[in-house]
Order: structure tokens, then C-alpha cells, then sequence
């Protein structure tokens, strides 16, 4: 809630013809002062109810916060990828593009208590430009990778079953299904294995990225580009999915990988394609 704004103030006389409108105010979070003569004589207080398990993200009066419906966004979305099961608990992180720079995650805090003002603004370097919190401890990656492809309006990384799974096992996911190309290319790599937060996981991340707008990170889990959050999100949604069926096809014999020529084709085709269109790499 913001407590910052200047509070509502009434006279004694006008207050009792408005006082339902008044309380209705205080709720909202507006301070609520009734003068007489000009001076304080009483305070109406908002009287909030505790936060749900499920509250919303924010209430329109924290909308002073630059970027908020961004803000609101990349929390709406690390909710979902925990609840269509994408990722676990406080694993994963999400930024988004913003005028100077990016709005991260906070490090560590759980998804469903993050609230718009938790989450922080860096520049391209990692550096806070604003925010009460820390970035996430990825913001190694968050920066490097966002920062190598201007185009891409947002990142995220989730630590999902499958794909995390192959990831365990060091495996890219080859070209075995056509739609491997929503990684931006003819299959999607795996990084090698080094520790998370470090900038070494950055450089290994954005090697496996090259020409590419998703990668597995061995030992570790995802990460993928979008134009926007929801565009990523699809993505990671499609790549966790691929990842279940390249497993499944793995138990039980060798899957049989489509040509470079044919991978071609299907890039080619996702250019005009609009679920896929324009990858902005
Ligand atoms: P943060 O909570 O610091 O973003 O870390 C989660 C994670 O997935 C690290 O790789
Ligand atoms: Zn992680």
C-alpha cells in the first residue's frame, strides 16, 4: 500500500453527509483526516483485511510504481509457471525489458507473496537502480543475455521436471519433433554445468544461446527468450513438453531426427507462422 500520498481532508461538517464515500477511501489505503477550523480533529483508519493465500498482485494504488502493469505481469506469470507445474517453489526467476534497463525478480521470494514493489529494477550491468530488494541471483544471465539480444522483451528460467531432467543427463534436445524450432534454431543446447549466480554461468549460457532463444543448463534447468513474458512463457511451456516426449522416446528406442534441410524448412515457415513468428533473437 502506498502511504505516501498526501491524506483526504474534510471538514467535521461535510464528514457526516459523506461518511460511507470516507470509509470507502480508508479502505482503499487513503488516509482519512477531519478537521475543524481548519485542524485535525479525527482519522478515519483503513481498515484492511489480512492477505489470502491467493490475494491479488497489488491493488491499483500502488500504480504510482513505475512500470507496474509490467511489474504485475512477470509476477502473474512466475505464479503460473508454478501452478501449471513449469517450476517448484522459489526455483526460477523471470525479467522483463523496461526503459533502462530490467525489471527482475527478487532473490529467494516466494511467487505468491511478491507484490509489484518487490520487484527490482537493474541496469544492463546488474547494478539496482531501484528496489528494496535483492535482484535475483541470476541476474548474471538475466543482464549478459538480454543485453546480447536487443530484440527479446523478456527471459525466463524455470527449473521444470523434464527438461531439467535432460539437463541432469547433459543432453541438448536434438531435432527429434519439428517444433524443437521454438528455440529459434535446429535444436536447443545444453550449457555446461556451472554454479548458479556466477558469471560463469552467464558466459556458458550465452555460448549455448548463440542463435538460439533457448538453452538447457546442465545440473540446473531452462531458460528461455520472448518477445514478451507471454511469448517466453509459451515457449518454456512448448520446450518442457518437448523435453517429456524426447524422454519418452529415449526409454523405449533411438527417435529418429529430422535433417537439417528439413529443420530449415520449419524455421523458414515459423517466420510467417504467427504462434511462432519473428523469434526476435
Ligand atoms: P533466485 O530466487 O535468486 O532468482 O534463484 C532461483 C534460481 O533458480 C537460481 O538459479
Ligand atoms: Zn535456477
Amino acid at each position: 500500500m502506498n502511504t505516501k500520498q498526501s491524506p483526504i481532508k474534510i471538514s467535521a461538517t461535510d464528514a457526516n453527509q459523506r461518511f460511507s464515500r470516507l470509509l470507502a477511501e480508508s479502505e482503499q489505503g487513503h488516509e482519512v483526516v477531519i478537521t475543524r477550523r481548519g485542524k485535525p480533529v479525527a482519522r478515519l483508519q483503513s481498515i484492511h483485511q489480512p492477505k489470502s493465500e491467493t490475494h491479488d498482485i497489488g491493488s491499483p494504488i500502488d500504480s504510482g510504481i513505475p512500470d507496474f502493469e509490467i511489474r504485475r505481469e512477470l509476477i502473474a506469470y512466475c505464479r503460473k509457471m508454478n501452478d501449471v507445474g513449469l517450476n517448484q517453489g522459489t526455483s526460477g526467476n523471470a525479467s522483463a525489458r523496461v526503459s533502462g534497463g530490467l525489471l527482475i525478480t527478487p532473490s529467494g521470494l516466494d511467487y505468491e507473496r511478491t507484490e509489484p514493489v518487490d520487484i527490482v529494477k537493474v541496469d544492463m550491468e546488474g547494478k539496482v537502480l531501484r528496489g528494496h530488494r535483492n535482484p535475483s541471483s541470476e541476474w548474471h544471465f538475466h543482464c549478459r543475455v538480454m543485453a546480447a539480444k536487443p530484440k527479446a522483451g523478456a527471459l525466463l528460467h524455470t527449473h521444470s521436471i523434464n527438461a531439467t531432467t535432460l539437463a541432469c543427463l547433459g543432453r541438448d534436445i536434438p531435432p527429434f519433433h519439428y517444433m524443437v524450432a521454438v528455440g529459434g534454431g535446429r535444436d536447443i543446447r545444453c550449457a555446461p554445468y556451472a554454479t548458479f549466480g556466477t558469471e560463469k554461468l552467464a558466459d556458458a549460457v550465452l555460448e549455448a544461446l548463440e542463435g538460439r532463444i533457448a538453452c538447457l543448463m546442465a545440473n540446473h534447468g531452462m531458460i528461455v527468450l520472448g518477445r514478451d513474458i507471454d511469448d517466453a512463457f509459451k515457449r518454456a511451456v512448448e520446450i518442457e513438453t518437448l523435453a517429456a516426449q524426447y524422454l519418452k522416446a529415449l526409454s523405449i528406442g533411438k527417435p529418429q531426427l529430422l535433417t537439417v534441410g528439413e529443420m530449415n524448412v520449419v524455421l523458414e515457415k515459423f517466420k510467417s507462422y504467427s504462434a511462432w513468428a519473428d523469434p526476435k533473437r
